[in-house]
């Protein structure tokens, strides 16, 4: 039976398998600029839809604070 030259060592596979976890809670996260929030880079804001200062999405949240002020 075939072994591999080299096996993957213990850390190596931890590593990967940590995936995106180590993007998220790294030593300085990614905050929002607009709310101050969670985010991962590269991504719009899921909080208040802003991506470097522009607003990308109009969330339905915020659309239903204003109507209820309006009223
Ligand atoms: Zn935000």
């Amino acid at each position: 039976m075939a072994v591999p030259k080299k096996a993957t060592s213990v850390s190596r596979k931890g590593k990967r398998r940590a995936g995106q976890h180590h993007k998220l809670y790294r030593k300085f996260p990614f905050l929002c600029t607009n709310c101050g929030t969670l985010t991962l880079p590269h991504k719009m804001c899921s909080s208040c839809g802003v991506y470097k200062g522009n607003e990308i999405v109009e969330l339905k949240a915020e659309e239903d604070n204003s109507e209820e002020t309006e009223a």
